[in-house]
C-alpha cells in the first residue's frame, strides 16, 4: 500500500501528525477525509449583495484595530475584489483572531451581512486563504473545499488551507486512486459515478451538480458495504448453535401462576408476542428480537413472561436498564411478581453498590443462585460472570450501543436476546441498522387507557396552571414537574428545578408534599424519594430528565414540562409517557415562551399526536437517524455520509443489492473489513 509520504509536499513529520490526529493511515484513507463543507466564491462584488443575507465573501484585509474597554472590539477593515469595503467585527476577540488576521491576508468570511456605518459581518466564520492558490483554483471551480483540522494539525501547516494543498497534490496523480469496489451491475443500475471520478469530485467539484453526484455515489458505497456487513452478520448468527433451551409455550408453571397473580389480564397482542418469541427460541440457532411498542404499551411484563420460561428451565437472565432508577423499578416490580411464585432469586447490580455487597452479589450470580439479574451498565463489567446465562434483555435499547449489546451477550454461550424499544423505529430503519434482529411489535395498548391530553401554555398562564394542578391533587392525582437543568445556569436565565422546589413548596403548594429528584442525589436518597412517590406519600415530584425513560407510576396523571422548547420530540414523548399509565385521564402540559420555528413545530407535533410512530418519523426528519438511534455518540454505525432515514431510498437499494451481489472482490472485502473495523473482521 502506498505510503502517505509519497504525496508531494507531505513529509514524514506532517504525515505523522496526520496519522496521529486523524488515524488516517493510507492514501486510500486520505481520499476519504472529505471536506466538511465548501465555500462558494461566486460573490465578488457588492452589487450581488443585500443586507440580512448569509454570505461568504473573499476579502483582503486592509487594516485592523482593537478598541479596549469593558467589552473590547476588534475590527478588520477589508475590501472585496471590486474595492467595496466590508468590516469584520468581533466583540471580546480571542488571541487567535488577533494573531492571524493581519493586514494583507486574504480571508473567506461567512456570516450575516448587516449595515452599521458600512457593510459589516459580526463574528464571521472565517478562513485564511492564499491568493495564489486562490487564482489557481478559481480557474477550475467556484467551490473551495474546507477541511476540519485539530489544533495540532493547525500548528503544523495542516489547517484547511494546508490540507487543500495536500489534496490538490493527491488528486493530481492517477496512480493514487484506489480501484473500483462496487459491482459493475450496481454502478450501471443506479447510474453511479465511478470511484475515481467521485473521489476527485468530492474534493474539487466543478459545480454543485458534480458534487451532488459524487456524494450520491459515495453514500451508496457506504450503505452498500454497511448492508453487506449486516448481511454477513446475520449469516454468522444463523450458523451459531444455542446451548440452552427454555421451556416451550404452555409448559411453564410459574408463568401460569404469574397470570393468576397479575392485577390485569394480558392483551391478546401481549399474548401473541410472548408466544411468538418463545416459539423462535425453540430453534437451533439463538434469536435476537427487537421488541418495540410505544411508551406504556406493557413491554416489561412480556419480557418477564418470557424470562419465566428460562428460569424454570434453570437458565439465568441478565436484564439491562439504562438508569439506576429504572433498574431499581424493574427490580421492585419483578421481585414483587415473582416473589409470589417462590424459588426465584432476583438480583440487582448497579454502580453504586458497596464493595462487600457487590462481591456477595457476584458470588450469587456466578453460582447460579440468582436467576434474574437486573442492573445498569455495571453488569457489563468483566468481573460479572454467570453460570448459565441464556437470555439477555435490554430495556430502552436506544441508550445502548452495539458494543454493549455484544458485551452482555458475550457473558453467555450464545444467549437469546430481546432488545426493547419505546422509541419506535420506522420500518426502513429496521431493514438496515436492525437487519439482524427479528422484529416484534406491540401495537395495542392495554385496555381502558385514555389518550393523554397535551397542551401548550405560556408563562402568562402559570397561575391558572397551578390552580388546575391543585384541583387534580385534591382528587388524589400525583404530578411530575420536569426541568431541563438542576441548577441556575449563569448564562441562560432558567428557573431551575431547585429554585422551583423552594417556591412551590413554601408558597404555592405548602399543604402538599413535594420532593426534588435529580441525578446528583445519592442512590439511597433517589430510592427513598421514588419509593415515597410510588406509595403516594409525595404528591409532586420536581425532577429532571432522570425520569425520562421507563419510570412507571400509574397513579401519576399530570406531567408539566418546563422549557419544553429545550427538549427534542422523542424526549418529550418519552417524558409524556410517564403519565397515562393508569385508568385516570392524564394530562401533559408543555410550558414554553421562547420558541423558534423548530421548537414550535416540535411542540405542535406533540400537542397533535400521541402516536409514537408518527412522532418518531417527524423526529427523524428533523434530526436524522444517527442522533435518534444514539449511534453517532457510540461511534458505532460507521456511517459518515449517509443517513439511514434521510437517504432511506438509497439505503433500501443498497439493502437489496448487498443480497443480490454478495460476491465481492478481494479489494472490496479488504475495504469492508477496514471501514467497519469496530465490528471486528466478520468476513473472510
Ligand atoms: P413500557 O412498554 O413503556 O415499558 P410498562 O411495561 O412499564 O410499559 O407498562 C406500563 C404499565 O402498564 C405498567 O404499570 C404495567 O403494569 C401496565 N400494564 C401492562 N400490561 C397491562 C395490561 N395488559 N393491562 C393493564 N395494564 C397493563
Ligand atoms: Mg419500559
Amino acid at each position: 500500500m502506498t505510503d502517505l509520504t509519497s504525496i508531494h509536499g507531505l513529509g514524514p513529520k506532517k504525515a505523522d501528525i496526520l496519522r496521529k490526529e486523524t488515524s488516517l493511515n493510507s492514501i486510500e484513507d486520505l481520499f476519504y477525509y472529505f471536506p466538511r463543507r465548501y465555500l462558494d466564491r461566486s460573490i465578488t462584488s457588492t452589487q450581488e449583495l443585500s443586507v440580512g443575507q448569509n454570505v461568504t465573501l473573499i476579502l483582503e484585509v486592509k487594516s485592523t484595530y482593537l478598541i479596549r474597554g469593558r467589552i473590547s472590539r476588534f475590527t478588520a477593515r477589508c475590501s472585496l475584489k471590486d474595492e467595496t469595503s466590508v468590516n469584520l467585527l468581533w466583540f471580546r476577540p480571542n488571541r487567535y483572531i488577533q494573531r492571524v488576521i493581519q493586514k494583507g491576508e486574504y480571508l473567506a468570511a461567512s456570516g450575516k451581512l448587516t449595515f452599521f456605518s458600512g457593510l459589516q459581518i459580526a463574528h464571521p466564520e472565517f478562513e485564511i486563504i492564499d491568493p495564489e492558490e486562490e487564482d489557481e483554483l478559481t480557474c477550475s471551480s467556484r467551490l473551495i473545499p474546507l477541511y476540519s483540522s485539530t489544533q495540532e494539525m493547525k500548528k503544523n501547516h495542516l489547517d484547511s488551507r494546508g490540507l487543500r494543498r495536500v489534496f490538490t497534490e493527491l488528486t493530481k496523480v492517477s496512480t493514487f486512486y484506489p480501484q473500483e469496489i462496487l459491482p459493475r451491475t450496481a454502478l450501471e443500475k443506479h447510474q453511479l459515478m465511478d470511484r475515481e471520478s467521485a473521489l476527485k469530485a468530492i474534493h474539487f467539484p466543478k459545480n454543485e451538480e458534480e458534487q451532488k453526484n459524487a456524494l450520491y455515489r459515495l453514500k451508496y458505497e457506504e450503505l452498500f458495504f454497511f448492508q453487506m456487513m449486516m448481511y454477513y452478520k446475520s449469516l454468522v448468527r444463523e450458523k451459531k448453535k444455542r446451548s440452552l433451551r427454555p421451556l416451550s409455550w404452555g409448559k411453564s408453571n410459574s408463568y401460569e401462576s404469574l397470570l393468576k397473580n397479575l392485577p390485569f389480564t394480558l392483551t391478546s397482542d401481549q399474548n401473541n408476542t410472548i408466544q411468538k418469541i418463545l416459539k423462535s427460541c425453540q430453534e437451533d440457532s439463538p434469536c435476537s428480537f427487537l421488541l418495540q411498542g410505544d411508551v406504556g404499551s406493557g413491554k416489561t411484563v412480556v419480557a418477564l413472561a418470557v424470562i419465566l420460561h428460562y428460569t424454570e428451565a434453570g437458565i439465568q437472565t441478565a436484564f439491562l436498564a439504562p438508569t439506576e432508577i429504572l433498574a431499581q423499578q424493574h427490580f421492585i416490580t419483578i421481585s414483587n411478581l415473582v416473589g409470589l411464585l417462590g424459588a426465584q432469586y432476583v438480583e440487582i447490580l448497579t454502580g453504586s453498590d458497596k464493595k462487600k455487597e457487590r462481591e456477595m452479589k457476584l458470588e450469587r450470580i456466578v453460582s447460579g443462585e440468582a436467576n434474574i439479574v437486573i442492573g445498569t451498565h455495571s453488569i457489563l463489567e468483566e468481573g460479572v460472570l454467570f453460570r448459565r446465562l441464556g437470555l439477555v434483555i435490554i430495556d430502552e435499547q436506544h441508550r445502548f450501543g452495539v458494543k454493549q449489546r455484544d458485551a452482555i451477550q458475550g457473558k453467555g454461550n450464545n444467549p437469546d436476546i430481546i432488545t426493547m424499544s419505546a422509541t419506535p423505529i420506522p420500518r426502513t430503519l429496521c431493514l438496515t441498522e436492525f437487519a439482524d434482529l427479528e422484529l416484534v411489535t406491540l401495537k395495542e395498548k392495554p385496555k381502558g387507557r385514555k389518550p393523554i391530553q397535551t397542551m401548550h401554555l405560556t408563562e402568562k398562564k402559570r397561575q391558572g396552571l397551578y390552580t388546575s394542578i391543585r384541583n387534580h391533587l385534591q382528587k388524589g392525582a400525583q404530578c411530575f414537574i420536569v426541568y431541563p437543568l438542576i441548577e441556575e445556569s449563569e448564562k441562560i436565565d432558567l428557573k431551575a428545578a431547585s429554585q422551583a422546589y423552594e417556591e412551590l413548596s413554601s408558597d404555592i403548594f405548602p399543604d402538599f408534599s413535594i420532593a426534588l429528584l435529580h441525578g446528583r442525589l445519592k442512590k439511597q436518597e433517589k430510592e427513598q424519594i421514588m419509593n415515597q412517590f410510588r406509595n403516594g406519600k409525595i404528591h409532586i415530584l420536581i425532577t429532571t430528565t432522570v425520569i425520562e425513560v421507563g419510570v412507571d407510576i400509574p397513579n401519576a396523571s399530570v406531567i408539566v414540562i418546563e422549557h419544553a422548547e429545550r427538549f427534542g420530540i422523542s424526549q418529550l414523548h418519552q417524558l409524556r409517557g410517564r403519565v397515562g399509565r393508569g385508568k385516570n385521564q392524564s394530562y401533559c402540559v408543555l410550558v414554553s415562551d421562547a420558541m423558534n420555528d423548530e421548537s414550535r413545530a416540535r411542540i405542535k407535533a406533540l400537542v397533535e399526536s400521541n402516536d409514537g410512530f408518527y412522532l418518531a418519523e417527524k423526529d427523524l426528519e428533523i434530526r436524522g437517524s444517527g442522533e435518534i438511534l444514539g449511534l453517532r455518540q457510540h461511534g458505532l454505525s460507521d456511517l459518515h455520509l449517509a443517513d439511514l432515514w434521510k437517504d432511506r431510498e438509497l439505503a433500501a437499494f443498497a439493502y437489496e443489492d448487498a443480497r443480490l451481489y454478495p460476491e465481492i472482490s478481494d479489494a472490496a472485502l479488504e475495504f469492508l473489513n477496514r471501514r467497519f473495523s469496530q465490528e471486528g473482521n466478520i468476513c473472510s
